[in-house]
């Protein structure tokens, strides 16, 4: 669909759907001057929104922080999927010097210089190496877990799964020499995820785990629901989104779509 068609079709699907109050733990992709894909949020909007926010003294926490901030209505969650060497930069040169916490989640898949390629291709300049995961962790950011392989983690067997995880777990930890507590479902909707999964996780030692789905029951202290935005997303659309407009509709389209991210 044109993108200008898609974004007043949301504007006004979000303007008419009601406001929820929810934790605003935010999920975005690459962030570039030149979007390659879908999931690629241009620079410009991303920072727009974050001046935004600062001006009106929201606060970023880590996604770990989740349980202890849910009642604070300016607390706000940055999470980054996949490892784009974009989010690199983007944490070390913009939002480490304004103090800006976020959460980076990482399919290990990413180190694998022939397997990894499918996700680096997504972007236009790749996905971060090993060194920077770690320059990430050290100036400050939370590292979590993004499973190994990246595949809809609900259609594989317990072993399969038992073992995804577990590498995901050992590799992210070896490369940032602490534990890592926080973990973010692949495509994260609904069909994304179950009983097994939710069990296995947190049975190899996962602390957190976030889903996509903001409709998301958020009293077990340990399931985290996000709130996707996508690279077609202007600035507007995000506000709405983050200021709980569109649960309704998440809700609905949750029942059917697979998410692409
Ligand atoms: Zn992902």
């Amino acid at each position: 669909m044109n993108e200008i068609i898609y974004r007043s079709l949301l504007n006004t699907l979000l303007y008419l759907s009601p406001s929820f109050n929810v934790p605003k733990v935010l999920t975005f992709h690459g962030i570039s001057n030149s979007r390659t894909n879908r999931n690629e949020l241009s620079k410009e909007v991303f920072e727009n929104f974050i001046e935004y926010l600062i001006q009106r003294k929201f606060e970023f926490y880590k996604v770990s922080d989740y349980f202890e901030i849910i009642k604070n209505p300016n607390a706000v969650c940055l999470t980054f999927d996949d490892g784009s060497f974009s989010n690199y930069l983007l944490g070390k040169d913009y939002l480490k010097p304004k103090n800006v916490q976020a959460t980076f989640f990482i399919p290990t898949i990413i180190f694998d210089k022939i397997k990894g390629d499918k996700i680096a291709n997504n972007y236009e300049n790749g996905c971060m190496k090993e060194f920077h995961v770690k320059e990430l962790y050290n100036l400050g950011f939370e590292i979590g877990g993004h499973s190994h392989y990246h595949k809809l983690l609900s259609e594989l067997d317990q072993n399969d799964l038992i073992q995804d995880i577990r590498m995901c777990k050992t590799i992210l930890e070896n490369i940032i020499c602490s534990e890592i507590n926080s973990f973010a479902y692949p495509y994260g909707q609904r069909n994304s995820y179950s009983k097994l999964t939710h069990e296995v996780i947190k049975e190899i030692g996962f602390k957190f785990i976030c889903t996509q789905n903001s409709t998301e029951k958020k009293n077990n202290n340990f399931v985290i629901p996000r709130i996707g935005i996508d690279g077609r997303d202007d600035f507007n659309i995000i506000l709405k989104k983050m200021k709980g407009k569109g649960i309704l509709l998440n809700y609905l389209l949750n029942r059917k779509t697979v998410h692409n991210a």
